[in-house]
């Protein structure tokens, strides 16, 4: 195949586009493979298709390897099951809802569970039906709260996703394990460095979940990995290593102590070194219990309090909290809920209000290092003072542990802690490009889906399900390989294989040029040819840069001399080669050989 410059539908930009942020989205859009069409909605222009089709096809003959079947559903969906799953609730404003003409409720699907699911069960009924496998690659629909950075979030994208069925848990780890041998190829193929971590399962239910993460300065994400293991986690995952419980026969009985002018860790530490020195060392921000309380907003709309107890040298991290109370929302606690709520003294909060049966009344968990016999300076619950010698467990414990403190770089591996070795974390940023998880039978609970079993009882089947983000991958792969001239593509997404440039108005150039790129043609592969007359080779030579395809064949001043030069995108080599074997040159570099 072989696309001509001088009627190929692109017009490539010098500027930046103003709403830019990454470069990835910068590229793109000045590469002409992508044009906005409203805040996160965009266009596929030629080349842009191209390369979407591309990942597309690595992926379809992934799934295929597994044995999972491609199947199509409509994007625009019902009401109902997504009523049933309550998820027509839970997704709150971030599904894109319509009416039809006699006021029956749409939704334009973000995520497909209840589809498939229904499916299923529509036409299977026995054991024997399963294990089934099935996926799509199909158009999805997300109202972003801050749709940026271009397609890498989109609110219109397209992602594959795949479901499997299994009458038990033992049958589902094939399919997931299935599953992440067939993301791991994928990702490999795609060309950009990747992270398998460990993930919360969100708003899905289910245990068993890992994310494919693409490492990247850009990325939205963030997770840590071990310094001297395997371990790699989703900030929202990670597991603090619990202490061990300390004996407290010898601790002291709490007391409250008058500290003036305290509401702040830091004053409360200075002054704490002040006024009640300790012996052994000096006081710091970890010794004290800081007590944070939040709203939590439900999907009905219905409001509760939460009190979160954290080491004072932590704050709560607002994603790792939210992860752990979906689908709930957290609001902050505002001066009109610490009105609602007097017995809270801003500043002062202690255990001694706080818990079911306690004067608040409000829920209050605990961060998981505050094990029993671990020793506190917290809130006494008065303006201007705090209890010392405080022992968890034995004068107060919360309502359940959560974990919601900040992971910090140097914080202890929980992988390394359990073998005993002694393995720290550090934190680095990266964009989800893949999920894995196990769904369990959340959805086929809601919906009812159960087949026969070999003994003929109902059974309830369990479920996984797979995405990948097929249009956010182009702009991930992008973020990985570029530089400062334009798009570096890896060959096996590349819009085409080579980019011939025929320079100067010479018509013999433009004839040589021509055969070239039919002979490229004829060994089977796709050639970007620049054919324009009337344009310098300067902007030539700059749109091929920017266009970013890995081969760049300059037919110019030097086919005098029978030449041709042949340029490598990513490195900047440069070959001349001889005009009557450069055909069998480029296919060579084409095809690794
Ligand atoms: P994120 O945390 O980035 O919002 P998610 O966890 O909501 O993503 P999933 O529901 O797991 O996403 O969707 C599967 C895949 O679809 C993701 O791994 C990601 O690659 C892709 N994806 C999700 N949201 C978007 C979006 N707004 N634009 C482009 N791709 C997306
Ligand atoms: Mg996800």
């Amino acid at each position: 195949m072989a696309l001509r410059m001088s009627s190929l539908f692109l017009r490539t930009l010098r500027e930046d586009p103003v709403d830019a942020e990454v470069p990835s989205h910068r590229l793109l859009v000045r590469a002409g493979y992508v044009r906005r069409a409203a805040p996160g909605i965009y266009s596929w222009l030629p080349l842009g298709y191209r390369v979407l089709r591309k990942i597309e096809a690595i992926v379809r003959q992934e799934m295929d390897a597994i044995g999972a079947q491609e199947v199509h559903f409509p994007a625009l969906l019902p009401r109902e099951p997504y009523e049933a799953s309550n998820r027509w609730t839970e997704y709150g404003d971030s599904i894109f809802r319509l009416q039809d003409r006699k006021g029956a409720d749409y939704l334009l699907g973000p995520t497909h569970e209840e589809m498939f699911t229904l499916l299923v069960k529509d036409l299977y009924s026995s054991y024997k039906d399963l294990p089934l496998s099935l996926y799509q690659i199909q158009t999805k629909y997300r109202d972003e709260p801050r749709p940026r950075a271009g397609i890498l979030r989109g609110r219109e994208f397209v992602m594959k996703d795949s479901y499997s069925f299994d009458i038990s848990d033992e049958a589902f780890l094939k399919a997931y394990d299935a599953h992440r041998g067939a993301y791991i190829k994928i990702f490999d193929r795609l060309g950009f460095a990747y992270v398998i971590v460990a993930a919360m399962s969100g708003a899905m239910g289910g245990s068993a979940s890992e994310e494919f993460l693409a490492t990247a300065e850009n990325g939205e994400d963030t997770y840590v990995r071990c310094t001297s293991c395997d371990y790699a986690a989703n900030v929202e995952a990670v597991r603090v290593p619990v202490p061990e419980r300390v004996p407290y026969d010898d601790a002291p009985a709490a007391h409250a102590e008058e500290t003036p002018d305290t509401p702040t860790i830091q004053t409360l530490v200075g002054y704490l070194n002040e006024k009640y020195p300790r012996d052994d060392r000096a006081w710091a921000a970890g010794d004290t219990l800081k007590n944070v309380i939040v709203t939590l907003v439900h999907p009905d709309a219905t409001r509760s309090p939460v009190a979160v107890g954290v080491p004072g040298d932590r704050d709560v991290d607002l994603k790792r909290l939210g992860a752990q109370v979906e689908p709930a929302e957290i609001e902050a606690f505002d001066e009109a809920a610490f009105a609602a709520n007097p017995s809270l003294v801003k500043g002062y909060i202690g255990p001694g209000v706080l818990g079911e049966g306690n004067a608040s009344g409000i829920r209050y968990l605990l961060d998981p290092r505050v094990v029993d016999g671990t020793r506190w300076v917290t809130g006494a619950d008065r303006t201007g003072s705090h209890v010392l010698d405080l022992v968890a467990g034995r004068d107060f414990g919360g309502d359940g542990v959560i974990e919601a403190a900040d992971v910090r770089e140097g914080d202890p591996c929980p992988q390394c802690d359990e073998a005993g070795r002694g393995g720290t974390l550090e934190t680095a940023p990266g964009i989800e490009m893949g999920h894995i998880f196990q769904l369990g039978r959340r959805f086929a609970e809601a919906l009812d889906l159960r087949v026969l079993d070999e003994n003929g009882k109902l059974v309830t089947v369990t479920m996984g399900s797979y995405g990948v983000g097929i249009s956010r991958a182009v702009a991930a792969i992008v973020e990985n390989s570029h530089d400062d001239l334009g798009i570096i593509w890896p060959r096996e997404v590349s819009p085409a294989d080579v980019h011939i440039v025929a320079t100067g108005k010479d018509a013999a150039v433009y004839e040589a040029a021509a055969r070239l790129t039919d002979q490229l043609e004829a060994a089977g592969l796709d050639v970007l040819y620049d054919d324009r007359v009337k344009v310098s080779p300067g902007v030539k030579f700059k749109d091929a840069e920017l266009i970013g395809i890995p081969t760049i064949v300059v037919v110019g001043k030097g086919l005098v001399d029978g030449v041709v030069e042949v340029k490598d995108r990513a490195t900047g080599e440069r070959a001349d080669v001889d005009i009557e074997t450069a055909a069998d040159h480029v296919v060579g570099v084409v095809r690794g050989s």
